[in-house]
């Protein structure tokens, strides 16, 4: 997209209705909110064109953060962040599981002269390669109910991940256990897995009021970035850290034995003292303990 078009297209967005008049229009206020579908909206663009640039894609200018990128929106709701997506430069496909969502963005859709492409679905369900052959930039605010599981289907897709950064508002809580470091409380089974495939900045908090209805929680928005090669064996690394972390304050040789009849052994193997406890173990040494207890297993198979 050139600049000529990128400034036709944000004209047509600055005359579009406002998001409130939008949903109204299309008979959906803010009162007809569905909790169930973590329905949180945001309506300050100034805050959603924040969220799209903390997008960027590298080398984009800074006045059009996503030019010539492909964006993943999961959850569009009554378009805010999309409007800003659309304006930053990005070819939009959006997943929303709300059909009363369609009438609703029918007007964006126009605007947009096809660079928004809309599907009414179950973003937890939806083959996202099939959706960004290219692959793409995540850029989301996600439903708090699908957030964690949202993320850890796109942190174990097949390597190298199909998307190239994801940039993501979650319930604050989640923000911390994406980041979190060894030692720290927020630190089990999600801060490892996003660790191996990724590295994870907390960008900013946005308080419970910025949004219509507003949630009872603080969001955070979190974005990842896959980290250059990964090839760990991320399906077993999950069945290590859920025992590990099943019992994150014992000992690891105790903690173990719901995954290895001896988890000594496996220990020894990689170096790590069978005094240590989950919370404290470094993502590396995860890693180690995923690839040992691969090797162990296949050597005793007969
Ligand atoms: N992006 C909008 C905004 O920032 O104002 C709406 C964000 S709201 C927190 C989450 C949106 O995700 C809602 O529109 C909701 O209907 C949609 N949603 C909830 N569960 C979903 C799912 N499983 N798949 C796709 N969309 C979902």
């Amino acid at each position: 997209m050139g600049r000529a078009e990128l400034a036709a297209l944000r004209g047509r967005l600055a005359a579009l209705p406002t998001l409130r008049e939008g949903l109204a229009a299309a008979g959906f206020d803010a009162r007809g909110t569905k909790r169930s579908l973590g329905q949180h909206f945001l309506f300050d663009l100034n805050l959603t064109d924040k969220i799209a640039r903390s997008a960027r894609a590298p080398g984009a200018p800074s006045d059009a953060a996503l030019l010539g990128a492909t964006v993943v929106e999961v959850g569009p709701g009554p378009g805010g962040l999309t409007r800003s997506l659309l304006a930053a430069g990005a070819e939009v496909v959006a997943v929303e599981k709300d059909e009363r969502v369609a009438a609703v963005l029918a007007s964006l859709v126009d605007a947009a002269e096809g660079r928004l492409t809309l599907h009414v679905d179950d973003a937890l369900a939806v083959d996202w390669t099939a959706l960004a052959p290219r692959g793409a930039i995540i850029c989301a605010n996600l439903p708090y109910n699908v957030a964690t599981p949202l993320i850890v289907n796109w942190l174990t897709a097949p390597w190298p991940l199909w998307w190239r950064s994801a940039t993501v508002m979650v319930q604050r809580e989640v923000g911390a256990r994406l980041v979190a470091a060894p030692g720290e409380d927020d630190y089990g089974r999600l801060a490892v897995l996003t660790g191996v495939r990724a590295s994870a900045t907390r960008l900013f908090d946005v308080p419970p009021s910025a949004f219509v209805p507003p949630p009872k929680v603080w969001s955070s928005v979190v974005r990842l970035d896959p980290s250059t090669a990964s090839d760990a064996p991320v399906a077993m690394l999950e069945a290590v850290t859920a025992a590990a972390f099943g019992q994150r304050r014992k000992m690891l040789r105790s903690s173990l034995k719901t995954l290895t009849k001896d988890p000594e052994a496996l220990l020894a193997e990689v170096g790590i003292m069978p005094t240590e406890r989950a919370e404290r173990v470094p993502v590396a040494d995860f890693v180690r303990l995923a690839e040992a207890h691969a090797a162990m297993t296949a050597r005793a198979k007969p």
